[in-house]
């Protein structure tokens, strides 16, 4: 029986990154919100501009004390942008005005399950593969893993109509 994840896209984002920044500040996290939520990659600046409207969404999960101000300066999203970008989870391109641009390496998904009989897709919600890929890392010393799965199977109108 598998139990499907329900956090959101940030929470499972943020789960990915803390393994390798444990204490992930404020201003990290607002950071790494802007990226997910934009549909292109974004310059220091317009994260900037985003993470400058975002209020304070009260949800201080726990012991980020260190950076309780609602907005970070642009040197500190430079910063941050350039520690996550040498942990792999955002990449710098270089864009045709000369600026560069910043998106994530890897956006959060979510999986589909397709019916073999009538070819319906259902979502399954967010990615549940993030133990696996925990999983084959420690046993293999593999990094930066990705995946492609196919679930399928018979949807319950499928199942129904088998049995009567
Ligand atoms: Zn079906
Ligand atoms: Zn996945």
């Amino acid at each position: 029986m598998i139990t499907i994840a329900s956090s959101s896209p940030l929470d499972q984002l943020l789960e990915r990154v803390k393994v390798c920044v444990p204490r992930l500040t404020k201003g990290k996290k607002a950071v790494l919100s802007a990226l997910l939520t934009a549909d292109k990659p974004l310059t220091a600046h317009e994260i900037y501009a985003l993470v400058g409207m975002e209020s304070t969404s009260a949800e201080n999960t726990s012991a980020q004390k260190e950076d309780n101000k609602t907005s970070i300066d642009l040197v500190t999203i430079y910063r941050n942008l350039e520690h996550f970008e040498k942990l792999n989870f955002v990449v710098k391109t270089e864009h045709s005005n000369g600026g560069w641009r910043y998106s994530l390496t890897e956006k959060p998904h979510s999986h589909t399950i397709t019916c073999t009989q009538c070819g319906k897709s259902m979502s399954m919600g967010a990615c549940i593969m993030a133990d696996v890929e925990k999983i084959i890392a420690e046993r293999t010393g593999f990094v930066n893993i990705h995946h492609i799965v196919n679930f399928t199977g018979a949807c319950p109108k499928c199942q129904h109509l088998s049995h009567s």
